[in-house]
């Protein structure tokens, strides 16, 4: 009847001025008829990978309409090849993402994305809250205000100047404690952290688009952390912000030991100020710079290892971190009957059981 009629009408306006293939519009559909999204709107953002769309939901019980976000990642597409890197070698896509079948790809990077947000999410790192996925379909808290626009990206951000010091500073400080949070909680490294994946409201930074972390053991987890780095650093610098060296925040969020939470988060920070090196001993913090931006990293497990090249080696160019130096010991034993401790600190046995094994749901 004329019930059914305005639904459907409703449900085709709701998708009809959106390219979408057939599959995207059925999946939209069906998530529409069970209420998870009453309306889809245009485009916030079209990007090579994926178009994130603005949606409302209208609850049955009348009340206000909720904001959503829709992240649909694109199906036809060749840039995830690039993404391969991020894939390969983690644990929970152990199996390597089918080369031959880009739709089942595209599929994992959005399940990726949806589990990532909820480790953010259950760590109480500000995100969206990923509410719904199905396929490559991905809904999401709106982070926006309630006319509908969403929150500007950090890059776009302006932010009160109260006159005191650099309004920049505080948010700087805020997102290196995020950093070690999701290092050290999350067990995740972001990996395309920038200005442009950060959002901002009301002197708070929200963490978006982590469909490319990856987990801290993954081999090449610590490269894309130093690049994280360098990424806030460069934009906080642009900004006027005095900040700390990249290897000072390295330390400070792969470290064993210390918190977790803020406030005390922010006062390890502040206290990394206080005691960082003087000015006579820039120079020498220049030259362990160096030092750090050459040292060698691993990239695949078949590079991990090669005792005659490491042997070598300067012991301070070799990083390895605990998860790898308990693999190497396994792949060293196995070709050579050799069980030498390889990380030479002693401190690679702590690794056992942290939960990357088990899902998080
Ligand atoms: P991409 O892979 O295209 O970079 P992002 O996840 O970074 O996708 O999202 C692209 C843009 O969409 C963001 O810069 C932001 O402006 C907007 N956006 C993404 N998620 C949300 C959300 N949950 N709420 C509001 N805006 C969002
Ligand atoms: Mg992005």
């Amino acid at each position: 009847g004329h019930d059914k009629d305005n639904h459907k009408d409703k449900a085709d306006r709701a998708t009809n001025e959106l390219v979408m293939d057939q599959r995207t519009r059925m999946i939209l559909l069906k998530m529409i008829s069970r209420g998870i999204v009453s309306e889809v709107h245009g485009a916030i953002s079209t990007g090579k990978e994926a178009n994130v769309y603005g949606a409302v939901m209208d609850p049955l019980d009348g009340s206000r309409p909720i904001q959503r976000a829709i992240k649909i990642y694109k199906t036809a597409i060749l840039v995830f090849k690039d993404r391969e890197k991020y894939v390969t070698g983690e644990h929970r896509f152990k199996r390597g993402a089918n080369k031959k079948n880009n739709r089942e790809m595209v599929k994992q990077w959005a399940e990726k994305e949806f589990r990532n947000l909820k480790r953010l999410h259950s760590a109480g790192i500000a995100c969206p809250e990923p509410l719904e996925l199905k396929s490559h379909v991905l809904v999401m808290e709106f982070l926006g205000d309630k006319r509908g626009y969403a929150y500007p990206r950090l890059r776009d951000a302006t932010l009160p100047d109260e006159g005191t010091e650099n309004p920049w500073r505080a948010p700087y400080i805020q997102l290196l404690g995020i950093m070690r949070c999701l290092f050290r909680v999350c067990n995740l490294v972001h990996a395309d952290l920038s200005e442009y994946n950060i959002l901002y409201n009301k002197s708070k930074l929200y963490i978006i688009d982590v469909s490319q972390s990856v987990e801290h053991e993954h081999p090449r987890a610590l490269e894309f952390l130093r690049m994280d780095i360098k990424n806030v650093g460069d934009f906080f610098r642009r900004q006027g912000v005095d900040t700390l060296q990249d290897r000072a925040i390295y330390d400070f969020i792969t470290a064993i030991e210390g918190p977790v939470e803020e406030p005390a988060l922010s006062e390890a920070i502040e206290h990394l100020y206080e005691t960082r090196p003087s000015i006579e001993d820039a120079a020498t913090e220049e030259v362990n710079m160096e030092v750090f931006r050459n040292q060698f990293i691993p990239r695949t497990l078949d590079e991990v290892y090669d005792m005659e090249r490491d042997a070598q080696m300067p012991f301070e160019q070799l990083v390895y971190n605990n998860m790898l130096a308990d693999k190497v010991a396994t792949k060293s034993e196995a070709e050579e009957g050799d069980s030498e401790d390889v990380s030479g600190d002693g401190a690679g046995g702590d690794d056992g059981d942290d939960g990357n094994s088990s899902e998080v749901d």
